[in-house]
């Protein structure tokens, strides 16, 4: 009966899950794309900043391509309140950033803020569960209260716009600016495509006498 409500199926390849498997069976789990640039050290995500902002360290779980399986996920996560797999990949980036010396003295992670229009809608910030296991596993504090988003956009006119534009047009705001300064920042997002979003926060962010910021997203657009 449990079932009706709740199907225990993956939601990469919609099969059954088997006891112990959570929103993710082990043969999606196995095929997700590996992007892991914390672990290659590939600068591929850093790279896109370059001349625009200073970003210390940027790193992605997976890549993501239209119908591919990481797109699969993520669009459970944010438009299927599957909350449960922004905790399971938390719980998986966080377990191998504590791992790596590089990402040792961040300070406090922060997530890209929904308006409160867009929060009220969707009834979670997507990329919460995401931050708040990361911050766990680096015990580090998850602050939600910095780094607000003041002009209510959507999605796909983010996307087609340049990320100049809605800078100028003071899309996020900060506030409490005292808790994070002189500190090294892990700004986390869902994905990272042009770099826009995390662009538009950082320069809000680095206005904070001694701020540093790091980037970390689920994944990053191929
Ligand atoms: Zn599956």
């Amino acid at each position: 009966m449990l079932n009706l409500f709740f199907p225990n199926i993956c939601r990469g390849c919609h099969k059954e899950l088997i006891e112990g498997e959570k929103e993710i069976c082990s043969i999606c789990r196995h095929n997700l794309p590996i992007a892991g640039f914390h672990k290659n050290g590939s600068t591929e995500m850093s790279d896109i900043f370059y001349g625009r902002i200073p970003v210390v360290h940027a790193t992605a779980l997976f890549y993501f391509k239209k119908n591919n399986i990481t797109q699969k996920f993520v669009h459970a996560l944010k438009y299927k309140k599957a909350k449960r797999i922004g905790l399971i990949f938390g719980e998986w980036l966080g377990e191998e950033l504590a791992e790596c010396k590089e990402y040792q003295d961040i300070d406090a992670i922060i997530p890209v803020p929904l308006h409160k229009k867009k929060l009220r809608q969707r009834g979670y910030n997507q990329v919460a569960g995401f931050g708040e296991k990361i911050a766990l596993a680096l015990q580090k504090p998850y602050i939600d209260d910095v780094l607000v988003k003041i002009t209510p956009t959507t999605s796909q006119v983010f996307k087609e716009r340049i990320s100049r534009i809605f800078t100028n047009e003071e899309v996020f705001a900060v506030q409490n600016a005292s808790k994070i300064e002189n500190k090294h920042i892990l700004l986390v997002d869902d994905i990272i495509t042009t770099g826009a979003t995390l662009e538009a926060c950082a320069k809000k962010l680095l206005q904070i006498k001694g701020v540093k910021l790091s980037f970390a997203t689920i994944a990053i657009t191929k």
